[in-house]
């Protein structure tokens, strides 16, 4: 079938929408999705700029929502008309998928980043006949149409706008499960988040939905900590103007706070960041792209604090994502205010906006 698809043909370049042939002789888990709307994330701007290897010409795109429009022959968990968002692919047979961590998937590399099936082919040729780079994250839902799987597929509630739910998959969830999920503190607890793009305003409002009754956000930009305080953050510090570290122990909460989120991935925030810790408090780190080495004043490491790398929130995209939503219908985690609609042929105008920081959360909707 033809589908329309925004396709990188080139590092450091715009997308250009182009006529895609898909082939959909499906493979016996493989799912078609009648992509509704996507979200823009920064890992596909990290493969944009070549942070992160995928073979170009490449459709990506990896915060799909959609309905299923055709099911493989060995498919039960959804069927024809869901509902569904795309979340990443995992094989669902390793230790780590077997143990609910399919997040550490010990096939995450060739599911997400692989560019084609792992056996392989690919369905997704240009007008000239040439393979395109998909299955990005499983789900490459830059594209009218999108390929996945069943075990990147999410069935999620009809009776919620199906056209914002898309990060859910990705961003939303790598915040809002990186509290809940990793962290999960107790009622009265404190936590920082450093860095209130849409990951760090996802661990805030999971943090509030959690009870946590200390949640300071740091930021350069007082409009996105204004945002942050909207959202649940009870104190805001501009780290253009303090040291954070020493606003935290000595005024915001003496002797220091439980837990820290960092989304920069900057030296300087995560040592900020690790200082403003109480003895054995833990701080993780979500940057894509961060510094080549994190390096940490010793001097803030001592007195059973620790750090860890967490990837998507380690959630179990089945069951953590409709508890967001529902979450969400409820009024505690109204990440709907972090959106801003385009119409997919807007893709570039998408991008620069959400570089400049005019735009949180960009979702391109699909021509109807
Ligand atoms: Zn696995
Ligand atoms: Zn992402």
């Amino acid at each position: 079938m033809k589908i329309k698809a925004a396709v990188l043909s080139a590092p450091k370049t715009s997308f250009n929408l182009e006529t895609i042939e898909l082939d959909t002789e499906l493979r016996s888990e493989e799912i078609l999705v009648k992509i509704v709307a996507t979200g823009l994330c920064h890992t596909d701007l990290a493969i944009r700029d070549s942070q992160i290897p995928f073979e170009l010409p490449a459709i990506l795109g990896h915060e799909g929502s959609g309905i299923v429009e055709k099911i493989g022959s060995n498919v039960t968990k959804v069927k024809i008309g869901d509902h569904v968002i795309l979340a990443p692919a995992s094989c669902g047979k390793c230790s780590y998928c077997k143990s609910g961590h399919q997040s550490y998937c010990i096939n995450f590399m060739p599911l997400n980043f692989g560019g084609k099936r792992t056996d392989g082919s690919c369905p997704y040729h240009n007008h000239s006949g040439k393979e395109v780079s998909a299955f990005f994250f499983g789900q490459s839902s830059f594209a009218t149409y999108s390929l996945a799987s069943e075990n990147n597929v999410v069935k999620v509630q009809d009776d919620v706008e199906l056209e914002i739910l898309g990060p859910l998959g990705c961003g939303i969830q790598t915040g809002a499960g990186t509290v809940l999920n990793v962290l999960q503190p107790s009622a009265g607890e404190s936590i920082v988040v450093s860095g209130v793009g849409p990951v760090g305003l996802a661990a805030i409002m999971a943090a509030k939905a959690a009870g946590c009754s200390t949640i300071i956000a740091v930021d350069v930009h007082d409009n996105r900590l204004e945002l942050a305080k909207e959202l649940g953050a009870t104190h805001v510090i501009n780290s253009l103007n303090v040291v954070v570290s020493d606003e935290i122990n000595n005024t915001i909460h003496p002797g220091g706070v439980h837990y820290a989120v960092d989304t920069t991935g900057r030296n300087a925030v995560i040592t900020q960041a690790v200082g403003s810790l109480r003895y054995m408090g833990k701080c993780v780190v979500l940057a894509v792209a961060p510094t080549p080495n994190i390096e940490i004043d010793n001097a803030v490491f001592t007195m059973g604090r620790s750090i860890q790398y967490v990837v998507e929130g380690d959630s179990v995209p089945d069951i953590f994502i409709p508890q967001l939503i529902t979450l969400y219908k409820k009024g505690l985690f109204p990440f709907d205010k972090l959106i801003k609609f385009y119409e997919f042929d807007q893709i570039n105008q998408a991008i620069e906006d959400s570089e400049k920081g005019i735009t949180l959360k960009a979702i391109l909707r699909m021509p109807k």
